[in-house]
């Protein structure tokens, strides 16, 4: 799946259109002291009833992401691409 580099986006801190720089998505580590993470491992000691994983259906394929540059106030945002594919991101130039 190929995507252009540059492309007119709309800026919801601008609040128009305006020239975006695409750039791949990178999963960061989770935060050890977030509130899920604590209710999770509070769950796990025990206090807390089932805690049996729920089984669900196996998806094929992940919906792809980029963040997105604003060129006039620089902020950041992510574009998720709409279908399911198991294809990965190539930014172009
Ligand atoms: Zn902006």
């Amino acid at each position: 799946m190929k995507i252009p580099r540059e492309n007119m986006n709309f800026c919801r801190y601008c609040n128009k259109h305006t020239k975006h720089i695409a750039r791949a998505y990178n999963k960061k580590a989770q935060r050890g002291q977030s509130l899920g993470t604590r209710r999770h491992n509070r769950a796990i000691k025990g206090y807390v009833g089932s805690v049996e994983p729920k089984i669900h259906p196996k998806k094929l394929g992940k919906k792809q992401k980029v963040m997105i540059e604003c060129q006039e106030c620089k902020k950041i945002s992510e574009k998720v691409l709409g279908m399911r594919t198991k294809k990965k991101i190539e930014i172009g130039r």
